[in-house]
């Protein structure tokens, strides 16, 4: 399998058999997470659903960054409570999505310990010095920095504005308490707490060790969380990602949406409104690595999407469909507009359920049982078609409608449709 990677700017290969690694950069807690903040989760689901069909042993970590200046800011005084809370959010948002769970969902605040000891690694190999209680990591001794963002060295440019840092590219390691922060931790330089890259780099590398073969993320994330990420791993050796895959950013548009830039979706409001089946479907029609435009009007496209493969479903199988066709899609990229595209041609129940199962989307094939009541009427409706008594028919008709299902007329007989 190949996949793009945004190191070398083209696609890599997978190993072919073994164990397969992944970490995907998660959110930062704080508030309900919007819609496209699912995305990496979903791809990150994805890949290890495939893969594991693919007969790899695959761990996936999706780390949830509970110590970050944004949670400090949302709420003073009190940003335990709210990361916590907002950690909820998150995990009950994306069950919703009903794809399970990552392997492990590490919190920063829990690897605190692991992240001193690396960061003192880093001061006695000379990568990183102190300032006044902050700890920062030394660009300059780092002659690849730059290169996962596509930057030259000397032209990086500024993070986190301190005079006393040695040089502006230098960024933070650990960060003295400052007043109004509710949570910090022992360190040899002090009350503090870590940057946010390093907890990446440490909680990576602690679950999955050195090196690892994907490192996902939004395409935001490159710089300069990841180029920071490789930066310290790297700088002590440590070989760290090999494939960068970066997805590309939801974008709100369409006529309501774009209206205010405060109208944003949750993923709680989009999986309520249009339902999770056509959350993932509307995420299969873009290239993982591409943006993808989010709009009332794709969302009715991704449900019209939903309601075809469920058709399919009520129909009659037609064994026959080529798997090669589809997994050739998956293999070249995780093409899954193009495996799409596949699906719709396909008949072959077994197969197709099969298929969306790597989704998450194997309800489709679930075709509805209608209870007894409205089997009963459309019994009647049977017996007072035969009997050539259309009012009636039509009377039980629009009975079956009202109560939320359609009765169509089959070759043998009838067949019961949610509305
Ligand atoms: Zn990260």
């Amino acid at each position: 399998m190949q996949l793009y990677d945004t190191l070398t700017r083209r696609k890599q290969e997978l190993p072919p058999d073994g164990q397969i690694r992944m970490y995907f950069c998660g959110p930062t807690v704080y508030q309900r997470a919007h819609i496209g903040n699912a995305r990496p989760f979903v791809l990150g689901m994805w890949l290890r659903n495939w893969l594991r069909e693919q007969g790899h042993d695959v761990k996936l970590v999706h780390n949830i960054t509970d110590i970050n200046d944004r949670i400090y800011e949302a709420a003073p005084g009190a940003s335990a409570e709210l990361a916590a809370r907002a950690t909820e959010w998150y995990l009950e948002d994306t069950d919703a999505l009903g794809l399970g769970r990552p392997d492990a969902l590490p919190k920063a605040s829990e690897y605190v310990p692991q992240i001193v000891r690396f960061i003192s690694e880093l001061i006695d190999e000379g990568y990183a010095y102190e300032v006044e209680g902050d700890v920062y990591f030394r660009v300059a001794r780092d002659p690849d920095y730059g290169r996962l963002s596509g930057q030259r060295p000397g032209q990086v440019e500024e993070q986190e504005p301190n005079p006393r840092k040695e040089d502006p590219r230098d960024f933070a390691l650990w960060k003295a308490n400052k007043p109004g922060e509710d949570t910090w931790w022992e360190s040899p330089w002090g009350h503090g707490r870590p940057g946010w890259h390093i907890e990446c780099s440490v909680m990576a590398e602690e679950l999955l060790g050195p090196v690892f073969e994907i490192h996902g993320g939004g395409i935001d994330l490159v710089f300069p969380h990841h180029e920071n990420e490789l930066a310290q791993s790297n700088a002590l050796g440590h070989g760290f990602a090999r494939i960068w895959t970066h997805n590309g950013l939801l974008r709100f548009v369409g006529s309501k949406m774009s209206k205010s830039e405060g109208n944003i979706v949750t993923i709680r409001e989009a999986v309520e409104r249009w339902g999770r089946e056509a959350v993932l479907v509307f995420f299969m029609t873009g290239h993982w690595s591409k943006p993808i435009d989010f709009s009332d009007e794709v969302m009715a496209a991704a449900e019209a999407r939903v309601e075809r493969f469920r058709e399919v479903f009520r129909g009659e199988s037609v064994p026959g469909d080529d798997w090669q066709d589809f997994a050739a899609a998956l293999e070249d990229d995780f093409n899954t507009p193009e495996a799409l595209a596949v699906l719709h041609a396909w008949r072959d129940h077994e197969l197709l359920r099969r298929a969306l199962d790597i989704f998450g989307l194997a309800s489709l094939a679930v075709t509805a049982e209608a209870p007894p009541e409205i089997v009963e009427l459309a019994e009647r409706r049977r017996t007072a078609r035969a009997a050539r008594d259309f009012d009636e028919a039509d009377r039980l008709r629009a009975e079956i409608e009202a109560a939320g299902w359609e009765a169509r007329d089959v070759a043998d007989g009838f067949q019961l449709v949610p509305r």
